[in-house]
């Protein structure tokens, strides 16, 4: 019953706040709200009380930045709760191998993070913010009001009882395990009709092509890309398929970043979070967010860079909110290409939103790619078109390769088939080299 009415209460919190009426008032808003978290959060956590021992916290935006390294390096002395790191993998590896979706210790939920084994993060959750957040996704998520009854059907590739919470009478949901065989998924979709849908682009893709080939009844409400770039063409057979807006969820370990208004609009969770920017390019408006969740108390997130790439959106969004609009996630900098500029041995880091356009732009018939750069001056592109769409690419980035004064890398094209949503993330942009083995 507590349960309940935590939800509820946050619920109600978020859904009916008084909207911002100028980025002003935002920002005053904000300060207090951080202010008031650091005077409560910084005599918990040693870590942190040690990157402010010289900054007064009216000016807690000057704060020495952390990035997931530190954040694993210091876990022990930055969380609240007394918890060890080695205490923490220990019970989350154990409950990943049995498919125990519930690692606690305490009240304390532990996850994981998906990454390559040295490099998986960890992170903390109590009850209380868990309740919490659970709220503040139905209230920024549900189309209708919270007792209104709606099914929802959610991807991930590991369950969490974060999930489980967001249960409740009128409220039904239902995990999908992405690890089960996609024909077991179209079944039991097809008996739980969902209202809302909530999936990997890549397993929503698979849905659309299942609906066309008559595997799959279903007709929901509402639907959510999450956990992997949406590629402007999945996006557009997704939304042909489905007859809807594809909506979209920036969420991760490190906090609920951003998701779409009624118009489909991504904004930035500033009633949440705040995220400052660091320009990777400010003309083309692009930045990786620095976050500060000033609800966040188990695990604080302060001052945390994200190693992402987002873009700021041109236009105001005709919902008329002032928070943040963006363009697009455009997805890791480790993704980001990088090509030797002509007449230099210098490396120019390319965007992977210029390698998906010149892909889409250069023919109508591509209905599916992958572009992966192996090398420097060495990159892979998969196709799947319905006729030859080869002279055309080869035109297209010959163009980017002029316009960005790079030397033209040597380009292998290959047909491929689409390819089944699976397990490990799809990326449409890959780098498959990291620039610390260039320069051994
Ligand atoms: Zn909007």
């Amino acid at each position: 019953m507590r349960d309940r009415w935590t939800i509820l209460k946050n619920y109600l919190n978020v859904r009916f706040r008084k909207s911002f009426k100028s980025r002003d008032q935002l920002d005053q808003w904000q300060q207090a709200q951080v202010k008031k978290f650091l005077q409560t959060i910084l005599p918990k956590s040693s870590f942190y009380q040690k990157q402010f021992e010289s900054i007064d916290i009216s000016h807690w935006q000057r704060a020495p930045i952390i990035e997931k390294t530190e954040m694993m390096e210091h876990f022990d002395q930055l969380n609240t709760v007394g918890i060890s790191k080695e205490q923490a993998f220990e019970v989350a590896l154990k409950a990943e191998q049995s498919r125990n979706f519930s690692p606690k210790i305490g009240d304390i939920t532990i996850g994981l993070s998906s990454g390559t084994s040295g490099n998986r993060g960890l992170f903390l959750v109590s009850d209380e913010e868990r309740l919490r957040w659970a709220g503040t996704v139905l209230a920024k998520l549900l189309p209708g009001p919270i007792w209104q009854k709606e099914r929802i059907a959610f991807f991930l590739r590991a369950n969490s009882n974060l999930y489980g919470s967001v249960k409740s009478s009128t409220i039904q949901f239902s995990y999908f395990d992405l690890l089960d065989p996609l024909e077991k998924h179209l079944e039991k979709l097809n008996q739980f009709r969902p209202t809302i849908l909530t999936a990997p682009p890549s397993m929503l893709r698979f849905l659309a092509e299942a609906i066309q080939q008559n595997k799959l009844n279903i007709a929901p409400e509402k639907v959510i890309s999450v956990a992997e770039v949406l590629d402007p063409l999945d996006e557009a057979f997704i939304t042909k398929i489905f007859e809807q807006k594809v909506h979209q969820v920036y969420q991760c370990t490190e906090g609920f970043l951003a998701c779409t208004c009624e118009h489909g609009t991504l904004h930035l969770n500033e009633d949440l979070v705040v995220i400052q920017k660091e320009y990777l390019d400010e003309s083309l408006k692009k930045f990786s967010p620095i976050i500060t969740d000033f609800n966040r108390t188990s695990q604080p997130i302060i001052r945390y860079r994200l190693n992402d790439i987002l873009t700021e959106r041109a236009q105001t969004c005709p919902c008329g909110s002032i928070m943040t609009a963006l363009e697009s996630i455009e997805g890791r900098c480790d993704d980001l290409f990088y090509l030797k500029l002509s007449n230099s041995d210098e490396l120019q880091p390319v965007f992977p939103d210029f390698i998906r356009r010149a892909v889409i732009g250069s023919s109508e018939e591509i209905d599916a790619y992958r572009v992966q750069q192996l090398a420097p001056d060495k990159i892979k592109v998969f196709v799947k078109a319905s006729e030859d769409v080869m002279p055309g690419l080869k035109e297209s980035f010959s163009n980017l390769w002029k316009r960005l004064n790079c030397e033209p890398p040597q380009i292998e094209y290959e047909r491929m088939d689409l390819e089944k949503p699976q397990a490990k993330k799809l990326k449409r942009v890959e780098r498959c080299f990291s620039l610390e083995d260039l320069s051994i």
